[in-house]
């Protein structure tokens, strides 16, 4: 099937964009066109503009901020997978990025793209929950930033207002020092090149990582399409953290992964075996972070 008729719009500039989307109400944004082109082309979504970011100028970028690291919204899922700021100060980004999909989807796809859909079994939006990001989003009528923790609400239904675009994503990096910190993204597939069953997002900071066995200062964990929303597991982190990790911590990180998933069944993996995929990637990502944490 074919899209719905729509009027076709390049702004150049954010603020002609976010004009745009003031000035139409059915109005969609066009990224990577990884996903908006299946859902129009089914006719699941049919609106009546298409402002497209591709022409946008000051999307596409990594940057180092004072505060720590932005991504901007265009950039391709390609760049941040290919990123030297990134993979040295935070390389959960380049592995979530690495795994998506095949090169043709990580060509086109953007970040912006993958946090607009809101699918929650997208590698960024766990991510970006692991690692307490803050989104800039831009509109007709000014600017704000949202916690990714408040953004996310349910079921691909987020924060964003029709009238806002995503600008970046900013990630503080105070709490991983790299020399300090060690990040994992794991994910189990069902077969190469498409979504995952269960995604696990860590990050681990150590006190020394000269030591044998360091103490877990900090921890971070996020699920991705183990609940509605992306799910970040506090009573996991908290399980592992003030002790350096061992099979006991583990195992209580997982039994709290498994107990706070609240996954739909799908064809090829129900929800009991999503629960128990949750607690087993957790294990794998909190001990390949505590690994890498080590020097
Ligand atoms: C075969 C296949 C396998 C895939 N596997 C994975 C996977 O394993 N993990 C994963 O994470 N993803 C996966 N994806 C999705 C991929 O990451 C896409 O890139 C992503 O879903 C959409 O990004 P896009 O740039 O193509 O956005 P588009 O398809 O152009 O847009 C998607 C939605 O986001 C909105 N949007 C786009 N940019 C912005 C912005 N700046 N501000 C606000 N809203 C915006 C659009 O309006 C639209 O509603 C897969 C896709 C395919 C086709």
């Amino acid at each position: 099937m074919k899209p719905a008729p729509f009027e076709y719009h390049r702004p150049t500039t954010v603020a002609e964009a976010a004009d745009l989307l003031a000035d139409h109400g059915d109005a969609e944004l066009l990224a990577g066109n990884q996903s908006l082109g299946i859902v129009m082309s089914n006719r699941l979504a049919t609106p009546d503009h298409l402002v497209d970011l591709n022409t946008v100028e000051g999307l596409d970028f990594v940057t180092e901020r004072e505060e720590g690291v932005a991504v901007g919204a265009m950039t391709r899922h390609r760049t941040i997978e290919r990123s030297d700021l990134l993979a040295e100060r935070l390389p959960i980004l380049p592995e979530a990025a690495e795994q998506i999909a095949g090169p043709s989807v990580r060509n086109r796809g953007t970040l912006g793209g993958s946090v607009g859909e809101a699918d929650p079994a997208g590698n960024y939006p766990a991510a970006l929950t692991a690692l307490d990001a803050t989104l800039e989003l831009v509109s007709a009528d000014g600017e704000r930033e949202v916690p990714v923790s408040e953004y996310f609400i349910a079921y691909m239904f987020t924060d964003l207002r029709e009238d806002e675009i995503i600008r970046a994503a900013e990630i503080t990096t105070d709490p991983f020092p790299p020399e300090r910190t060690g990040m994992a993204f794991v994910e189990l597939k069902p077969t190469a090149q498409t979504w995952p069953t269960v995604s696990a997002a860590t990050a681990i900071r150590v006190d020394d990582p000269d030591a044998a066995d360091p103490v877990v200062e900090e921890a971070r964990l996020a699920l991705a399409n183990a609940a509605d929303v992306p799910l970040r597991v506090e009573a996991a982190e908290d399980a592992v953290e003030g002790e350096p990790l061992s099979e006991a911590s583990l195992d209580e990180a997982a039994n709290a992964a498994t107990a706070a998933a609240d996954p739909e069944d799908e064809m090829h993996a129900d929800r009991e075996f999503k629960e128990e995929v949750a607690g087993e990637y957790a294990r794998r990502s909190l001990n390949r972070s505590y690994e890498r944490a080590q020097t």
